[in-house]
C-alpha cells in the first residue's frame, strides 16, 4: 500500500511530522514509547523539528548519543572523505583507521587494548565474555560469576540484560542468563559479602545513567577497587554514557582515582555514529582469535568518525568545558532547589545531571520544557535527566536553566 512516504519523490521536501509518526506506527515495531516530536535537523546544541521550531538539545540527540553536539563540522568532513574512500572492510583484514583509533583509545586509556563493536550492549557482551574467560584461566573453572549493581544498566541483549539488575527489564524474557549476582549500589559491605570464589568480575557504572543519574560515592568506588585487587577479580566500568568528557573528566572513573581492568564505551565515541569499544588492560585482554567477533565492529567509516571526534574533544578543551558548564548548571539548579518546594534532589557530575522532584510531575515538566524550546529526558514519574553535549556554552546553559526553572514553577 502506497503511503505519503513511499510517494515522496527524491529531492522533495520531507514528509509532514504526522506522516512520519503514522509510518512508524504502521511499519516499525513499537519497542519505544516515542515522544511525539519529529526532528529533521541538528547543529551543535540545537535540534529543529518538522515544524521548523528550534530546541536546545539537553539529551544529546537522546540517550547522550552525540557528545559533541550535532554534525560537528570536523566529524562531518572526516566522514565525507571516508565515504568516498572506503566504507567497509571486515576484520579478516587490516585498515589504517582501525589502527589509528586503537592507538588513540590506548593513549587515552592508559595503554588499554580495544575490541571494536557497534553499540553499548555489544561492549557489555564483550566485557562479559572476556571476564568469564579471564576467570576460567586465572581463577579456576568455576570462577565466572559477575557481580553487578541494582538500578544499573548495561544494555538490552541477553547477556547485557542479565547484567542489568532491574527486574522490570527482565520481565517476559526469562530465563535470563545465570552467572550474575546483584548487589545494592553504594553498599561496600554487600559487595564484600557477594564476592566468593566463583566471582571473576565486578561490573558497574561510575554514575548510573539510565535509572536517573546516581553517582557512585567516592569511598565506595575506591573501596570496591581495593576489594577487587585483594580478591583478584576484574574491575569493569561501564562508561558507555559517562565516557568522553560527559562527567567533566575524560572518564568518570578518574573522579575516583581507581584503575579499572576493563572499560566499556559507546554512545559519544564517534560524535553520533554507531560504534562501541571494550577496552582492557593487556593482562585482562584474554580474548584470542576465534573467541569473539563483530562484522561491522571497527569499520573504516565509524573509525574515521571516532578518530575525528576524539581529536575534536582534545583540541578544543571540551572536557574542561563540560566540567565548567556542568558546575554552572548544577549550581543554578541547587540555588533553585533552595527556593523551590518541588525539587527534592539535584545530583550529577559534569554534564550528567539528575533533578528529582518531590512530586510525580516529570512528564508535565518535560512538556513545558518542550513548549519553551528545551528537550530534556523524563525518567519515571519524578526524575528529569539533563545530558547536553560537551560543546555547550555558558550562554546556552543559562538559557536552558531559565526555561527549565520556568517549567518547574
Ligand atoms: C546506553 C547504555 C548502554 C547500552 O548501549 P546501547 O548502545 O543502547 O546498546 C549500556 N550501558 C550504559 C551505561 C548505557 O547508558
Amino acid at each position: 500500500v502506497a503511503t505519503k512516504l513511499d510517494a515522496k519523490p527524491a529531492g522533495a521536501t520531507l514528509p509532514s511530522g504526522q506522516a512520519v509518526m503514522d509510518a512508524y506506527e504502521r511499519y516499525v515495531i513499537r519497542t519505544y514509547g516515542r515522544i511525539p516530536l519529529v526532528f529533521e535537523r541538528g547543529e551543535g546544541a540545537y535540534l529543529w523539528d518538522s515544524a521548523g521550531k528550534r530546541y536546545l538539545d539537553f539529551v544529546s540527540g537522546g540517550r547522550a548519543g552525540t557528545g559533541l553536539g550535532h554534525c560537528h563540522p570536523a566529524v562531518v568532513a572526516a566522514l565525507k572523505e571516508q565515504l568516498e574512500r572506503v566504507m567497509f572492510i571486515s576484520n579478516d583484514f587490516y585498515h589504517p583507521w582501525g589502527a589509528e583509533l586503537g592507538r588513540l583509545l590506548s593513549e587515552r586509556s592508559g595503554g588499554r587494548k580495544a575490541f571494536f563493536c557497534n553499540s553499548g550492549a555489544e561492549a557489555s557482551e564483550t566485557a562479559i565474555k572476556l571476564a568469564r574467560k579471564w576467570g576460567h584461566q586465572n581463577r579456576g573453572p568455576n570462577s565466572h560469576t559477575i557481580v553487578t549493581c541494582e538500578r544499573g544498566f548495561h544494555g538490552r541483549t541477553m547477556g547485557a540484560l542479565s547484567a542489568t539488575a532491574q527486574t522490570k527489564f527482565h520481565q517476559g524474557f526469562e530465563p535470563i542468563l545465570s552467572g550474575f549476582r546483584y548487589v545494592p549500589f553504594n553498599d561496600i559491605e554487600a559487595l564484600r559479602a557477594a564476592v566468593d570464589d566463583t566471582v571473576c568480575a565486578f561490573f558497574l557504572e561510575p554514575v548510573q545513567g539510565e535509572s536517573g543519574i546516581y553517582p557512585a560515592d567516592p569511598t565506595y568506588l575506591r573501596q570496591a577497587a581495593d576489594l577487587c585487587r585483594e580478591r583478584n577479580i576484574l574491575l569493569m566500568v561501564d562508561e558507555v554514557q559517562t565516557g568522553f568528557g560527559r562527567t567533566g573528566k575524560y572518564w568518570a572513573f578518574e573522579h575516583y582515582g581507581v584503575e579499572p581492568d576493563v572499560i566499556t564505551t559507546a554512545k559519544a565515541l564517534a560524535g553520533g555514529l554507531p560504534i562501541g569499544a571494550c577496552l582492557a588492560t593487556p593482562a585482562a585482554a584474554v580474548l584470542q582469535p576465534g573467541d569473539h567477533g563483530c562484522t561491522f565492529g571497527g569499520n573504516p567509516f565509524s573509525c574515521a568518525g571516532a578518530i575525528a571526534a576524539l581529536k575534536v574533544l582534545d583540541d578544543n578543551g571540551y572536557v574542561a568545558n563540560a566540567a565548567r558548564v556542568g558546575e554552572r548548571l548544577l549550581a543554578g539548579l541547587r540555588r533553585h532547589q533552595k527556593e523551590s518546594r518541588t525539587v527534592a534532589d539535584v545530583r550529577g557530575l559534569g554534564l550528567m545531571i539528575g533533578v528529582e522532584l518531590g512530586v510525580p510531575e516529570a512528564k508535565a515538566v518535560f512538556d513545558r520544557c518542550v513548549e519553551g524550546g528545551l528537550v530534556v529526558n523524563a525518567v519515571g514519574d519524578n526524575i528529569l535527566r539533563l545530558l547536553p553535549p560537551v560543546i555547550l556554552t555558558e550562554a546556552q546553559a543559562d538559557q536552558a536553566l531559565a526555561i527549565f526553572i520556568q517549567a518547574l514553577a
